[in-house]
């Protein structure tokens, strides 16, 4: 309650004018906000009641919050918007390559307890082994920010993201009340995801374990606890015990490319509809009962899968294809598998304003996009899909310079 009014009084003294006596004793400065930041100390002075009404300890609170500041390379980082989308081809090309693949292959030896972790969550330990990889490096960089004032920044500097930001918090604060961790272990990235797997603070709570038996969950200094912490986030989100993530497949000339991104039905299904494994294998048992999609994310010029239930699983991860393909394909290359048959294409990367004018010009010409935003969605590929069937193009959904030439020139660009 001490703690609280400091608070408060560090909020009134911000509004004061310059010529405001200085209280006696400690001044609020001290203890709060070194910046002097009048909106952070607002927010510092809101979040306190939030805080203790979610259950975050009140000496934490006032132990952990005090002289605390923004974190000005927070506001840059997350201020920065690359002009240029970087393709999947190139995204996937940084993350698997002969580099990463023998690296992970000698990490993983130093993981002793790997098989065992295999084996208590049904989740491949090439899988694991591939996620420690692009989220760390395999351990080698897990970023030095301190996550609570990563958090109180965002929180505090992005008010669509308050609510989020507070509840990563409030866990960051949990987790160091129950002595799980400590404030200087609570190290991560600007962004605040922690550790040798990047698990979110809320994600920590629920879902860390300690695998190496010392008590603690530790998955900045256990290589083990932070992979079976993974394998455990993946068995939540819904992973399939045998199941393939996903199978390079060729299609057949004949295939009606409208069903990309489309219906999820087993193998055979597709086996109908001319698509076949690019490796000429037969489908695993479980593989053959199971719902698959087909995705193309170059278009037709680049590699095509089918990706079964274990691709989402990952997802929970990182919500991007670019990402789950990438820690597939790791995963694959760490298992011993050939790059694949369909190699990836060279993409041109395009401008946010390219990628707002395509959008613009299909929501004129009638084929709905959504927003046009910059941010090229399964809606935008579905609208592009449906106007390249229109005029006779081959519906791939892939947004090509030349597409958005074409575009254009139809109904984008005013004149
Ligand atoms: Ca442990």
């Amino acid at each position: 309650m001490q703690r609280r009014s400091f608070l408060a009084l560090s909020l009134a003294s911000c509004a004061q004018p310059a010529t405001a006596q200085p209280a006696a004793g400690p001044q609020p400065s001290d203890l709060l906000g070194a910046s002097g930041d009048p909106a952070f100390l607002a927010w510092l002075n809101s979040y306190y009641g939030r805080a203790l009404a979610a259950g975050v300890p009140r000496q934490v609170l006032d132990r952990e919050l005090s002289g605390l500041s923004p974190d000005p390379q927070v506001v840059v980082h997350d201020a920065t918007q690359p002009e240029f989308a970087r393709p999947v081809s190139d995204y996937v090309r940084g993350a698997v390559n002969s580099g990463t693949v023998e690296k992970g292959k000698a990490r993983r030896l130093d993981v002793a307890l790997l098989p065992k972790i295999e084996a208590d969550y049904g989740v491949p330990a090439d899988i694991l082994v591939a996620i420690w990889g692009m989220e760390s490096g395999y351990g080698a960089g897990m970023g030095g920010f301190d996550v609570v004032r990563s958090f109180a920044t965002l929180a505090a500097e992005t008010p669509r993201r308050q609510a989020w930001a507070e509840d990563q918090l409030n866990a960051c604060l949990k987790i160091i009340g129950s002595g799980a961790a400590t404030r200087a272990q609570l190290k991560g990235s600007w962004a605040g995801a922690m550790g040798q797997t990047q698990l979110l603070p809320t994600t920590f709570l629920t879902t860390a374990v300690d695998a190496d038996g010392d008590g603690k969950p530790d998955i900045w200094g256990s290589s083990a606890d932070a992979l079976a912490s993974a394998a455990n986030l993946l068995v939540k989100g819904g992973w399939q015990k045998h199941q393939s993530w996903a199978r390079e497949v060729v299609l057949a000339h004949h295939f009606d490319l409208m069903l990309c991104e489309g219906p999820k039905q087993i193998p055979s299904w597709w086996a109908d509809q001319g698509v076949s494994r690019a490796d000429g294998l037969l489908w695993r048992e479980a593989d053959a009962a199971a719902q698959a999609q087909l995705v193309l994310p170059c278009g037709v010029s680049g590699p095509a899968f089918l990706i079964f239930p274990n691709h989402f699983a990952i997802r929970t991860y990182n919500n991007s294809l670019a990402y789950a393909l990438s820690v597939g394909l790791l995963a694959d290359r760490l298992g011993g598998a050939p790059p694949l048959v369909t190699p990836w294409p060279h993409e041109t990367p395009l401008s946010l304003a390219d990628r707002i004018a395509a959008q613009t010009a299909l929501g004129k010409l009638g084929f709905n996009p959504g927003i046009p935003d910059g941010a090229v969605g399964i809606g935008t590929r579905q609208a592009l899909r449906a106007w390249q069937k229109a005029r006779g193009l081959t519906p791939d959904g892939y947004l090509s310079p030349d597409m958005v030439a074409k575009l254009k020139a139809e109904g984008g660009a005013p004149s």
